[in-house]
């Protein structure tokens, strides 16, 4: 088993509630939501954030953020949140590169209340 909880979930090797995925991404739950809908898509390919990205991950990048249009799309989302936390001064725990796919709120100011990721 990788050291990599993120590499552990794309590889099926720890459980995760798997929403899509593909030969190159794959997006599950988030296990501690910070909104009605909280979803990880994360590059089956070990990067450690945005700041570790190479030029020749342009690729990676498009196919992380179309996937979370597709997912918000499928889950019929009006309005959601992309986000990066790049390094522990930018928020990120986990050393594998994740796009936070946030929605669900009801009405337009919603997502002020509590939002925090
Ligand atoms: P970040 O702070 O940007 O690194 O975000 C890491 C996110 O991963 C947090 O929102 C955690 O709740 C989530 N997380 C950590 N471990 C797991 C896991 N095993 N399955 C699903 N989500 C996780
Ligand atoms: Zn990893």
């Amino acid at each position: 088993m990788a050291e990599c909880i993120f590499c552990n979930i794309a590889n099926g090797e720890s459980p995760a509630t798997i929403v899509f995925q593909d030969r190159e991404v794959v997006a599950f739950n988030d296990i501690q939501p910070k909104a009605p809908l909280h979803m990880l898509i994360v590059p089956r390919e070990h990067i450690q954030s945005i700041a570790h990205l190479e030029a020749d991950h342009s690729d990676v990048i498009a196919r992380l953020i179309y996937t979370a249009k597709h997912i918000a799309t499928a889950q019929g989302l009006k309005g959601y949140k992309l986000v990066f936390n790049v390094g522990r001064e930018g928020g990120q725990a986990v050393d594998h590169l994740h796009l936070h796919l946030l929605g669900g709120w009801a009405r337009p100011d919603d997502w002020k209340r509590g939002f925090q990721v």
